[in-house]
């Protein structure tokens, strides 16, 4: 039913990657379907949600309106849908939880476990091209986070192979780091990009040191019994979510 963080569980904090098994959504969302308005019942969805946060013993996650900007939204009280147009999910609030939704696009999870400050962040390649894993951090920081402490781990998404972008979508990426142009290649006028790696490379640079970077290398789009993926599966694929939650008392 989902992934867990194995960094974030040393530290003692949940940090979960949903997959597809283990809901109620009927086909093409068969069957944890976690993203609404996609033609999937809403019924369907809330079961789908209440089943995952139980199983993972984690409150309801504040979710946003996820737009590929770089805008953020602080989170406190009880967990739920909100409008706002946000793709980083913030909270300081002990017992509080965050998530994005994915279906390819790389999900960031973060946490300072001294300062009490986490974080969920929507990375696809327009976020991943605004810095957005930089940005998150910048936030983090402004709110009493240091770098030094912050832990991430990044969930399944998209892989390089399976990544076919346009020559203009690459060189927008690869202005986004000094060594993003490292994990984009170019071949019969198209890039084929490693969201991942360049998301790491923003990590470092904003001062997370390495070994607090966990990554679970596993490819949305190749892996289909495990994982929605909207390039294979278009208008008909479902969501998956992943969860930080901050415990009750650190
Ligand atoms: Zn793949």
């Amino acid at each position: 039913m989902f992934l867990t963080s194995k960094l974030f569980a040393k530290h003692h904090i949940t940090g979960i990657f949903s997959e597809r098994q283990g809901g109620i959504s009927p086909a093409p969302f068969d069957s944890l379907n976690l993203g609404f308005g996609l033609g999937d019942s809403d019924k369907n969805i809330q079961h789908n949600l209440k089943q995952l946060c139980t199983a993972a013993h984690i409150p309801t996650p504040h979710r946003s309106e996820q737009v590929h900007g770089t805008e953020y939204l602080l989170c406190n009280g009880e967990g739920m849908q909100h409008c706002n147009q946000a793709d980083m999910l913030i909270t300081c609030t002990a017992g509080c939880s965050v998530a994005v939704r994915t279906a390819d696009c790389l999900p960031i999870l973060l946490i300072d476990p001294q300062s009490g400050i986490a974080a969920a962040v929507h990375a696809g390649w327009r976020g991943t091209a605004k810095n957005i894993a930089h940005i998150a951090i910048q936030h983090m920081k402004e709110l009493g986070a240091n770098p030094e402490y912050i832990l991430a781990c990044l969930g399944p998404a998209i892989a390089a192979p399976c990544f076919e972008v346009d020559v203009d979508t690459g060189d927008k990426l690869s202005l986004s780091h000094p060594q993003a142009h490292l994990h984009i290649h170019y071949k019969h006028h198209k890039a084929w990009v490693d969201i991942r790696a360049i998301n790491i490379l923003q990590l470092q640079s904003s001062g997370l040191p390495s070994s607090n970077i966990e990554s679970i290398e596993l490819c949305t789009s190749c892996l289909s019994e495990r994982f929605f993926s909207y390039r294979r599966d278009g208008m008909q694929s479902g969501r998956q979510l992943a969860i930080v939650a901050l415990p009750m008392s650190l």
